[in-house]
């Protein structure tokens, strides 16, 4: 840069989506804050964390965008998908229709996203396996439909969401 440093920087924009109440604030706390709680204030809007990472002698500056509630508002959506780079698309496995709904999800998507965003398919709340409605090859089977990366994951006991970031940082870091 014009400092005269010869690290290179980015800046990537990671926005979540899917149903209300799958857990998109649960792992975008987790990856960044490295916590989880029961119950989050609702809030309106849109949230926007950062985090700065080091991958491969670079410096990363991600951007995480949360819907925090705006899922209603289509207006809000068209917003929230300008510029993104990455983009995870959550259901929850105890919850069948949050996987039927990823139908329009990916419509919402291929309408509103950057054509070349990278997307991957996450099952979050795999610590209630008691209560699953939808089963890990299920996931795999719609995850192989839409060609993109899958992961069941837990942000409350912290399964599989650093590893699914990582997944979505190698594949930006490939692409650009
Ligand atoms: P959002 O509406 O998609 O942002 O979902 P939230 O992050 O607000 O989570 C909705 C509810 O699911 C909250 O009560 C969370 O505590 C709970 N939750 C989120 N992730 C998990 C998880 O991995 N396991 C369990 N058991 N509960 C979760
Ligand atoms: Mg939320």
């Amino acid at each position: 840069g014009s400092s005269g440093s010869r690290q290179e920087h980015s800046t990537w924009k990671i926005i979540v989506v899917g149903d209300m109440s799958t857990g998109k604030t649960s792992i975008i706390e987790r990856y960044c804050d490295g916590h989880f709680m029961e119950y989050y204030k609702p809030s309106t809007g849109i949230d926007l964390k950062k985090k700065i990472i080091n991958y491969e002698n670079k410096t990363i500056f991600l951007n995480i965008w949360d819907t925090a509630g705006t899922e209603k508002y289509q207006s809000l959506i068209q917003l929230y998908y300008r510029g993104a780079i990455g983009l995870f698309i959550v259901y929850d496995i105890t919850n069948l229709n949050s996987l039927h709904n990823l139908e329009f999800w990916m419509k919402n998507i291929d309408d509103f996203a950057p054509s070349n965003v990278v997307r991957i398919l996450i099952g979050n709340k795999c610590d209630l396996e008691s209560n699953r409605k939808v089963s890990t090859e299920e996931g795999q089977l719609v995850a192989q439909h839409f060609g993109i990366p899958f992961f069941e994951v837990s942000s409350k006991n912290n399964l599989n969401v650093d590893d699914s970031f990582m997944k979505m940082v190698s594949m930006i870091n490939e692409m650009e």
